[in-house]
């Protein structure tokens, strides 16, 4: 079914998935703050709006994709609760903190509209090639009616539970996929230290126990495993400072519901010194080379 569909935020993701809902033949009318954000958008297919507000009017779905819980607040709240007729759909895509996820669908409900939470797996590559996949917290009646336009940006839509869920699962991913990083990138390091090839470490550990995504999908040694990162000096892919993000909101999460993840903020805390000592642009799989042997 043919949707009006107002997309807030069309920065480095949010520019492709705008982009796709369109090529599928949503009518999306688009809004963001910067100027040349929202010409890309209409570009692409999607009629610019003047102002968030100007965007949700007569939508049937509200997509946001925006920085942090602070913007998904403020459009909601500015330009959506008590002034979006004809009850639409409201989607945030961003990765916020678990509580303003609650809060924004508690709100939401106040106001007679259905709020889901469905953050994304996948970098800019999968927004502009549509194959995200979503994880979404809500009602089974938000999730229904969240999974077409999500399908419409994405490989795989999975209802993850209610309210925040979806953000609960996303900051979980990402804290194990930082960690595990981290592990790999070490293990390569050592291997490398006492004198082991790493491709022959690689053809080894791919195939035993310490096998992992970030070792065969993205190892972060350049030359070794599929391209990746790495070949690429750590350009583009998902960067330092986006994965430190996830892990502030997973710490912020774990204290909140007195959860032991010493990993977790291990983790994090490499990450910060490396984002400190200016590397924060760069892929998260370069983190092997704050590992090189003193
Ligand atoms: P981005 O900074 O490129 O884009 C955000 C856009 O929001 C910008 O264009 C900005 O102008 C716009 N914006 C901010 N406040 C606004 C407002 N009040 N009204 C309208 N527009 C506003 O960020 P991104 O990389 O596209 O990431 C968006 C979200 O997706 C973040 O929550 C991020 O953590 C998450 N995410 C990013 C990636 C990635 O690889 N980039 C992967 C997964 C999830």
């Amino acid at each position: 079914m043919r949707m009006t569909v107002a997309f807030i935020g069309l920065g480095n993701m949010g520019g492709g998935m705008a982009a796709n809902l369109a090529a599928k033949g949503h009518f999306v009318r688009a809004f963001d703050l910067s100027a040349d954000a929202l010409e890309k958008a209409r570009l692409a297919g999607c009629a610019a709006a003047g102002s968030a507000e100007q965007a949700v009017s007569g939508a049937h779905v509200i997509v946001t994709m925006l920085p942090a819980g602070q913007h998904v607040a403020s459009v909601y709240r500015d330009a959506v609760f008590g002034k979006a007729a004809a009850g639409p759909l409201l989607i945030d895509c961003s990765t916020i903190d678990v509580g303003t996820a609650k809060a924004l669908a508690a709100e939401a409900a106040g106001h007679g509209l259905v709020a889901v939470d469905a953050p994304v797996s996948g970098g800019i590559a999968a927004a502009n090639s549509g194959t995200l996949t979503f994880m979404v917290g809500g009602t089974d009646e938000g999730y229904a009616r969240a999974k077409p336009v999500l399908e419409a940006m994405g490989k795989a839509v999975i209802h993850a539970g209610a309210s925040g869920a979806g953000q609960t699962a996303k900051i979980c991913n990402n804290m194990l996929l930082g960690a595990s990083m981290i592990a790999t990138a070490e293990a390569f390091v050592l291997a490398q230290a006492l004198g082991l090839d790493p491709q022959r470490f690689y053809d080894i550990a791919s195939v035993s126990s310490g096998q992992n995504w970030s070792m065969t999908s993205y190892c972060p040694l350049p030359g070794v495993g599929p391209e990746s990162p790495a070949d690429r000096d750590y350009q583009g892919g998902f960067a330092v400072a986006l994965m430190l993000k996830d892990l502030r909101l997973a710490a912020e999460a774990a204290e909140l519901a007195h959860a032991q993840t010493p990993m977790g903020a291990k983790a994090r805390e490499i990450y910060e010194a490396f984002a400190e000592a200016g590397q924060g642009g760069l892929d998260f799989s370069a983190i092997v080379k704050a590992l090189e042997p003193r």
